[in-house]
């Protein structure tokens, strides 16, 4: 199986830190600042069938950097490669993390997963330093909105449910 899986969230979500968990290395850049993360940098997660996944596996991952109401030309053309993007993948993950409520930064980007068809994943990051109301919270918001084929809790940071992620991305591949 081959197939392409977008990566988007606001920034500092932890999306970089997603990436390197799934692939393993460190190719993407994290840190505390926000967009650091420039251009799309694709990652590609290579599988051999075993017992957990039976069938050979390649994805190939792309980063879309934080994604914002545009205000300049520079913005407008990052946002509409962000929806070409979304367009072209198998299967679109967006990240969120431990901030209560969706802040006008998600609800764009949850516009813009609206204008495609391509299948939804939702993860919601950081659940090693999230209370579980929280969690709560975040997933009735988010589930309600009935754009997801699947909402995960995940620590890209300890690896929590990482797996889980990879498997259900494969599974529109
Ligand atoms: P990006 O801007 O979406 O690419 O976010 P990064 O991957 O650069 O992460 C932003 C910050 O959040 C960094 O300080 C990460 O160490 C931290 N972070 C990312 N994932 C997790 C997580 O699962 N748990 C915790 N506690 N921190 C995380
Ligand atoms: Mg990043």
């Amino acid at each position: 199986k081959t197939g392409f899986v977008g990566i988007v969230g606001r920034p500092n979500v932890g999306k970089s830190t997603l990436l390197n968990a799934i692939l393993g290395e460190k190719i993407a850049i994290t840190t505390d600042k926000p967009q650091t993360t420039r251009n799309a940098i694709r990652g590609i997660y290579t599988h051999y069938a075993d017992d957990n996944i039976n069938e050979d596996t390649q994805m190939v991952f792309i980063d879309t950097p934080g994604i914002h109401k545009p205000r300049t030309k520079l913005g407008k053309y990052m946002t509409d490669s962000a929806v070409n993007t979304f367009k072209e993948v198998e299967a679109v993950i967006f990240i969120v993390d431990d901030r209560l409520s969706a802040g006008p930064g998600d609800k764009y980007i949850v516009d813009m997963l609206n204008e495609v068809t391509t299948p939804k994943i939702l993860v919601i990051n950081k659940i090693d330093k999230m209370e579980p109301d929280v969690f709560e919270k975040i997933y009735n918001e988010y589930d309600q909105l009935e754009i997801f084929e699947n909402i995960f809790g995940v620590s890209a940071k300890e690896g929590i449910n990482v797996h889980d992620v990879i498997k259900c991305a494969l599974g529109f591949m």
